[in-house]
């Protein structure tokens, strides 16, 4: 099988709060994604987010922090490689090693400050996500009642974006901020971690709209595995799972879906799924249902084409 590309996980934030854990050997314990994991998992590509907590300073200073701890605990971890463009991804599916990508979850800590948004993308940063759930500079967020879209700033950004190779993740935004996203960016967007709102109706979820708009568009959709984005249940399955991949499926999505897991950003978990050393349980899920070709797409193979389009060569 395939290796996997997984699209969101919070390990660098976890590690900002507990500067002792470690991404390999034994002070990864208290880690959901650690190198051991990825292996048993097969995964071989893995998105690193940096999210400010909130009652961190939302300042460049926490940002950098975060990326500090991206090239000093997760890439010099043995076999692992930062992608920053088409050839670095070429080399994780050919090589042995195992790809790092940096994205940044919410733009607060960057308080439009534009140079520290080009050190980013000098340190890595090739994925980009406004916001979190709440309003910030650049734009509202799935659960900011208000519902606003881009402001002025939060345009210019995504064209800053869009001129520096870096693609913008449209996960926690407002639908207002979808759709302005969707009129503005000059590239294809994509959704890290977020699932189908036909099936559970929470404001982090996509409306069947939204995710046609992502297809159409060219980009992908990493469904989540965060339980209550799921199923309105107390506990979910990796059938509730399939029950998004079906759906996304019924629009079109078989070649625009992926996953991102949320772990490290989650306390609860689908059963049976809850670190990346448990891929292999919805892989062979997943094999149940569909031929091996449109599994290997949905758990790698649609992320990688993707991305290998569309960041800088
Ligand atoms: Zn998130």
């Amino acid at each position: 099988m395939t290796g996997i590309a997984d699209l969101h996980c919070d390990v660098l934030f976890k590690m900002l709060k507990a500067p002792g854990l470690a991404f390999d050997g034994p002070e990864s314990a208290g880690l959901d994604v650690t190198l051991n994991r990825l292996k048993e998992g097969n995964v071989r590509l893995q998105v690193f987010a940096i999210y400010l907590p909130e009652d961190e300073r939302m300042e460049p200073e926490t940002v950098l922090r975060e990326a500090e701890l991206f090239w000093t605990k997760v890439l010099t971890a043995p076999g692992m490689r930062i992608v920053r463009s088409a050839g670095d991804l070429q080399a994780v599916r050919e090589g042995a090693c195992r790809g790092a990508l940096m994205s940044l979850e919410g733009v607060d800590g960057l308080r439009e400050q534009w140079w520290c948004l080009r050190l980013l993308h000098l340190l890595g940063l090739r994925l980009l996500g406004p916001t979190w759930n709440r309003a910030n500079w650049a734009c509202d967020g799935a659960l900011e009642p208000r519902g606003g879209g881009l402001t002025g700033a939060g345009r210019r950004l995504v064209k800053e974006c869009g001129e520096m190779g870096i693609l913008i993740d449209v996960s926690h935004l407002s639908e207002k901020g979808f759709w302005d996203v969707a009129d503005c960016s000059s590239r294809p967007f994509f959704a890290s971690h977020s699932n189908a709102r036909a099936l559970r109706d929470h404001p982090r979820n996509l409306t069947d709209a939204q995710i046609q708009a992502i297809i159409q568009a060219g980009g992908i959709i990493g469904l989540t595995f965060v339980p209550w984005f799921l199923t309105e249940r107390d506990s979910a399955s990796i059938d509730d799972v399939l029950r998004h991949v079906e759906h996304v499926c019924s629009l079109g999505g078989e070649r625009h879906l992926a996953f991102g897991s949320d772990f490290d950003g989650i306390d609860r978990y689908v059963q049976g799924l809850a670190h990346p050393g448990q891929y292999p349980a919805l892989a062979e899920a997943l094999l149940r249902r569909y031929p091996e070709r449109t599994v290997r797409g949905m758990l790698g193979e649609n992320a990688f084409r993707f991305l290998h389009k569309y960041l800088p060569q």
